[in-house]
């Protein structure tokens, strides 16, 4: 989405650009995320690119929460319409990239030992691009199939009578679970840390709704823009607990049943920030998830007791409880019983060994700087930006780095966008490099560099909003912590919490001051 609409952009400004990409298609997390029952959680009309009225007029959507194939043929269709394919080289991976001082030009490295030079490097790398394994022993000595979620295969799966794992119950697996506990002989779901998540509640979009959709794009994208994350969906004015329970009952209800993130982003807006506020909502879906398991010792697994609901990624779901009254499925808690190892047959637990024909791994990415820490970086004197970041990421407005001039990285850690509708962000953060590359240019500057003091103040902005909140105190992929990836234990943060419009507002700020904050030359 990012790497697409840069190309777009700078194209129009008349430079000469090279995008590198692994995939051997564009679509990105659309390309390589096949498995059965990926899909937005975004409605789909609020996730296209707002920047063509001609494409939002020729392409329709067939559902309110468009499935992965949709999604890949809608960018397959952008990159023709705009011709983006001819500067794109596929099945190309960025190993290393290293800042030339002398001559101030980036010398990139690629898997297949090829190099070029660039001025600027703009990284589009994604978010949630780097798939994660677990961190167990014996993952090679399956016999069996087994495929990370993100790494589906391109021919379809069947799962027919078949005895299948899935390790992961995140929003990935979810979606995944609902879906192959249709046909599979026997499902095993690993879990280790249940979610709270919350009906989907999607549909197709019938002719008239088309209609409406295409003939009110512009009041849809401004609805996105004033609200904190980029959704259709924006926090109630209300607090929780200054209306009567009986109320706070009906508006839980009512947005259980309504479609889409109004349960995480349009709730009460003191849910993310205050304890007592945030055990309604949290008791309310405990609840919900009770009613729907009819096996109460099963349901107790499902419910989350150590954070609070919204803290995490929240999953949207479609009848995903209700798999586990089915007698095909079992629940396994990984806490109670963790894993020892894979074995050539299956999984062997602390109390059990059990037999597979395959194993999913829905074990989700290296979230956000994982893409970042799979590439070479290094900067000015040759400073890694791994060690940059050991302590968690330092950035100026997410988009670039002290030490690293030149180099741009949208939707970048303490961007807007990590906690976004991502492409209403990545729009911005397009425009907004753009505009700084066009300001280059019009002034005769060669390289651009944040400030120490610059980069300092934004890193702790981002601190300041992110301790006000309760997903602070949680690990998960928005803290930094991955039991799975090596160094990841301790608690950061990586997302920018103060909304989108907020951050808009400050990157416009710096533009029109003449990008304070960051030093040409
Ligand atoms: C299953 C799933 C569902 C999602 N649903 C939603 C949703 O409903 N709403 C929402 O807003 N967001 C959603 N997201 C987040 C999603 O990642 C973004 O919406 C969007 O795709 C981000 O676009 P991007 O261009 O920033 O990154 P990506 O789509 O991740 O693209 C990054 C590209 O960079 C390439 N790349 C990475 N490293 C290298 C390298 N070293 N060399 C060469 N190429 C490289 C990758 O191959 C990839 O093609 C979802 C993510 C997943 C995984």
């Amino acid at each position: 989405m990012a790497g697409l609409y840069q190309l777009y952009r700078l194209r129009e400004l008349g430079l000469s650009v090279r995008v590198f990409e692994s995939g051997a298609g564009v679509g990105g997390t659309w390309y390589w995320n096949r498995y059965p029952g990926a899909r937005f959680d975004s409605e789909s009309y609020s996730y296209g690119y707002s920047f063509s009225e001609e494409l939002l007029q020729e392409w329709a959507w067939s559902e309110h929460f468009s499935a992965q194939p949709e999604t890949l043929r809608y960018l397959n269709v952008v990159a023709d319409k705009f011709d983006l394919r001819q500067d794109i080289e596929f099945n190309r991976r960025v190993t290393a990239a290293s800042y030339d001082e002398d001559a101030n030009r980036w010398e990139i490295e690629l898997e297949d030992g090829s190099r070029a030079c660039a001025s600027l490097l703009i990284t589009a790398i994604g978010i949630l691009s780097a798939p994660q394994m677990p961190n167990v022993e014996g993952i090679d000595s399956f016999q069996g199939d087994s495929f990370h979620t993100s790494r589906w295969p391109h021919e379809p799966v069947d799962f027919t009578g078949k005895r299948i794992a899935v390790i992961g119950t995140g929003a990935t697996g979810v979606q995944v679970i609902q879906e192959v506990a249709k046909t599979a002989g026997h499902l095993t779901v690993f879990q280790r840390t249940p979610n709270y998540c919350a009906p989907l509640q999607n549909g197709p979009i019938d002719d008239d709704t088309q209609r409406q959709i295409k003939a009110s794009y512009p009041e849809i994208f401004d609805k996105c823009r004033a609200s904190h994350g980029g959704f259709l969906h924006n926090a109630d004015p209300r607090y929780a607990l200054e209306v009567s329970p009986e109320e706070r009952e009906a508006f839980y209800e009512k947005l259980y049943g309504e479609p889409g993130f109004g349960i995480w982003m349009g709730n009460f807006r003191d849910i993310f920030v205050d304890p007592e506020a945030n055990e309604t909502i949290s008791a309310f879906i405990r609840n919900k998830i009770r009613e729907r398991v009819k096996d109460p010792a099963v349901a107790e697994k499902l419910v989350p007791t150590d954070h609070g609901f919204g803290t995490r990624r929240v999953p949207l779901e479609t009848h995903y409880y209700e798999v586990y009254n089915q007698d095909n499925v079992f629940l396994v808690d990984v806490r109670e019983t963790p894993i020892e190892r894979i074995t050539p047959t299956g999984i062997r637990t602390s109390d059990a060994e059990y037999a597979f024909d395959l194993i999913i791994y829905a074990t989700g990415f290296d979230a956000v700087t994982g893409a970042f820490d799979r590439i070479d970086i290094r900067g000015v004197g040759g400073q890694k930006l791994k060690d940059k970041w050991a302590d968690g990421p330092r950035t100026c407005l997410g988009l670039q780095i002290e030490g690293f001039p030149n180099l741009l990285t949208l939707v970048g850690p303490h961007n807007a966008a990590t906690f976004c509708n991502i492409p209403r962000c990545i729009e911005q953060n397009v425009e907004w490099v753009t505009g700084l590359i066009r300001y280059m240019r019009d002034h005769g500057y060669k390289r651009v560099e944040p400030t120490v003091e610059a980069e300092d103040a934004w890193t702790e902005h981002v601190y300041e909003i992110a301790t006000r909140m309760l997903f602070y105190q949680v690990d998960s992929w928005f803290t930094g912590v991955n039991p799975n990836v090596p160094g990841k234990q301790k608690r950061t943060f990586l997302l920018y919490s103060g909304g989108a419009p907020a951050y808009r507002e400050k990157c416009d700020e710096v533009a029109a001051n003449g990008y304070e904050g960051f030093v040409f030359h």
